[in-house]
């Protein structure tokens, strides 16, 4: 065995960053299962709940799916600068809470968004603009989750019989303009299979963990 001094041997697991992860993807492409999964999976990654104008579906919990607020409420939360960004999406306000994300990620964890493509890019240009010392996170991740066809994904919605004919329709007919959207992603994972899909969503994350922040890199 070598006893001679030795220099002091560097910490493979620093510097340490948490992951600012962002799933999107069109009304009944299976997200909120998928989200699911991964939150099982990595004990590390937290969800961020965030505020909407929509009312609760059935099963639904405030404060567990959503914050579900007012219209004033949510106005006023604007005005007072509490959200990170936020959205008009299907008719409805939803925005991410500032403070939540921050709580999370000041502890160490990863957050999951579960946002539309109007708040990935408003987070984006966020982080563009964050002085090199902000605590928020430098490493952020964005996915975009996609029905296997148009025909699967009016399929599911109308199974999932959630939804009144008219936001049915609006949320079909806005699938493809976020489907347009897709290539500004870092990724893409079509949920044709369940588990083929989780399996690539945890790959991601995996990589993602293993990831060097090298000097001058940013989000
Ligand atoms: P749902 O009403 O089906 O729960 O969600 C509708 C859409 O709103 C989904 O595409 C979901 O990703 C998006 N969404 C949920 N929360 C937020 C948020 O805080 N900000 C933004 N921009 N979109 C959100």
């Amino acid at each position: 065995m070598n006893t001679t001094p030795h220099e002091p041997f560097p910490d493979p697991r620093t510097p340490q960053r948490p992951l600012l992860l962002a799933v999107s993807a069109p009304s009944g492409t299976g997200k909120s299962t998928l989200c699911r999964r991964l939150l099982a999976d990595f004990p590390s990654l937290t969800f961020s709940v965030s505020c909407t104008t929509r009312p609760p579906r059935p099963g639904e919990r405030d404060g567990r799916e959503y914050h579900f607020v007012s219209d004033e409420e949510f106005s006023r939360r604007i005005e007072e600068g509490a959200f990170l960004e936020h959205a008009l999406v299907h008719g409805r306000r939803y925005g991410t809470l500032r403070q939540s994300v921050r709580t999370a990620m000041a502890a160490g964890r990863d957050v999951l968004l579960d946002i539309d493509p109007q708040g990935v890019e408003q987070v984006r240009n966020n982080l563009r603009q964050t002085p090199a010392d902000d605590p928020l996170p430098r490493g952020w991740v964005d996915i975009f989750i996609a029905p296997p066809s148009r025909e699967e994904l009016c399929r599911r919605l109308e199974s999932r019989g959630t939804e009144t004919p008219e936001d049915l329709a609006r949320r079909i007919s806005n699938a493809a303009e976020e489907m347009r959207q897709r290539t500004s992603y870092a990724y893409t994972v079509i949920n044709d299979d369940l588990e083929e899909a989780c399996d690539r969503l945890r790959a991601i994350v995996l990589a993602e963990h293993c990831r060097n922040l090298r000097e001058g890199d940013c989000g």
